[in-house]
């Protein structure tokens, strides 16, 4: 049979690539479609289980976080027991990460202490130096050379059933939509919770194409099959999009060039009407702590590198705790009305996920189903015009075709 809950999700454009359909079942295989996303694509017969067990968890069409709600009072950063900044003690960590090096630094602490066994998460597919392959790391060694952020697709469900087919208990980093279909998914699976017991997220602005990334190699005159090994940010805070050529030499473009300029215009819809970007179903999330600069905007100049920490549970905490007491991450604790001067885009998205979501109504596209992400408590902290502005953009952009 074919996949009806997928069909949805298409017709409303709201697929992130996750990969959990494809773990549910064998019919689903993920591939890329155009301009470069993450797609599931339909091989075989999809059974009702299968595919009630899909609606149940894929995040394209339901969000649904009452088991760790967004507070009302606090409904734009989600539930944090510990909120703060720091950076991996390491200083050739923190360095080769994407922000401070939190997430690496607390993975290699997880393995060492024997919380976990190994680590699935994401890094550059050797044989596609700008694409992203799902990976397991079981050292230091490993940690530290997937360390960075990927702006590309991933998919890193997809291959779950491999995962918890291994011996041992391991820990997921994924963006805030994976972390959000696993936790859905482990309702129905008691596997889930009882092998993974730390799932870690970072904030996420967006799935950018993998056209998006080829208009940085044409920005750079990189050739595209000259392209040795490629890094979108880190070695250093926030670092440079660096592509290494088969010689040699390097080509780079600074941060607000790449993201700025090109990454950022270009994410997939999804990520748009996101209703917790900010990793809110995780035991812990990471961002970028940036600084302001004179107008209040977050500065990319290069500097040593700092993440924002929010610790979400008691798992998440403990851990955080741990690293701190073994010397490998250092912390200050910051209030959370600070978050909005480090992440304004972030605040902006959420406040105004309530009008995008009515535009998708006003067009007859199917609405996903937000729950327990504080969407309404947002919407409140937004003036009415500019709630106004964005559903008429939508509407506007969907009547375009430029959705
Ligand atoms: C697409 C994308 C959008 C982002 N948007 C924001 C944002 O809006 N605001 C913000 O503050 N931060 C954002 N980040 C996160 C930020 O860049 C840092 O990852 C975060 O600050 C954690 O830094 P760190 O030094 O602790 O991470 P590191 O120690 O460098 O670890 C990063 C971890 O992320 C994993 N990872 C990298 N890319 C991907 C990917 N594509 N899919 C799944 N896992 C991946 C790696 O495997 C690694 O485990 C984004 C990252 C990505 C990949």
């Amino acid at each position: 049979m074919k996949a009806d809950f997928l069909g949805r999700v298409e017709k409303a454009g709201t697929c992130t690539g996750c990969g959990l359909c494809a773990a549910v079942t064998a019919g689903i295989t993920m591939a890329q479609a155009a301009p470069g996303y993450a797609r599931p694509r339909q091989i075989g017969s999809v059974s009702l289980a299968e595919d009630s067990a899909i609606a149940a968890a894929c995040p394209g069409l339901v969000v649904d976080e009452r088991d760790h709600p967004h507070l009302a009072s606090e409904p734009l950063w989600g539930p944090a027991l510990f909120t703060g900044t720091g950076h991996a003690a390491d200083a050739a960590l923190r360095h080769q990460a994407s922000s401070g090096g939190v997430i690496s630094a607390l993975l290699v602490h997880a393995l060492e202490t024997g919380l976990v066994d190994f680590i699935v998460q994401t890094r550059a597919d050797p044989d596609r130096p700008m694409a992203n392959i799902t990976t397991v790391s079981a050292s230091a060694a490993d940690v530290f050379s997937a360390a960075g952020s990927r702006y590309a697709a991933s998919s890193p469900l997809a291959g779950l059933e491999g995962w918890l087919a291994r011996p041992g208990r391991f820990a997921f980093v994924g963006k805030p939509c994976d972390v959000t279909a696993l936790r859905a998914h482990a309702r129905r699976d008691p596997r889930i919770d009882a092998r993974i017991p730390l799932k870690i997220a970072f904030f996420c602005a967006g799935i950018p194409s993998a056209a998006a990334g080829q208009r940085i190699l044409d920005r750079l005159g990189v050739a595209h099959d000259d392209v040795a090994a490629f890094r979108y940010r880190g070695d250093g805070w926030p670092g440079f999009a660096t592509a290494t050529r088969r010689d040699g030499s390097l080509a780079r473009m600074s941060y607000a060039d790449s993201w700025g300029d090109i990454l950022s215009k270009e994410v997939q819809f999804r990520c748009k009407i996101c209703p917790d970007a900010v990793g809110g179903a995780a035991d812990i999330a990471c961002a970028d702590a940036w600084y302001g600069d004179d107008r209040g905007y977050p500065s990319f100049e290069e500097g040593e590198g700092r993440s924002l920490i929010m610790a979400r549970t008691a798992a998440g905490d403990a851990l955080r705790l741990s690293a701190e007491k073994a010397g490998k991450l250092s912390t200050a604790p910051l209030a959370v009305t600070e978050i909005i001067k480090m992440q304004p885009h972030q605040a902006r998205r959420k406040r105004q996920v309530l009008s995008r979501l009515w535009a998708m109504r006003v067009v007859g596209r199917p609405v996903p189903r937000f729950v327990g992400v504080g969407v309404a408590d947002a919407a409140r902290l937004e003036p009415l015009h500019l709630q106004l502005k964005s559903f008429a953009g939508l509407v506007r952009r969907f009547i375009r075709g430029t959705a």
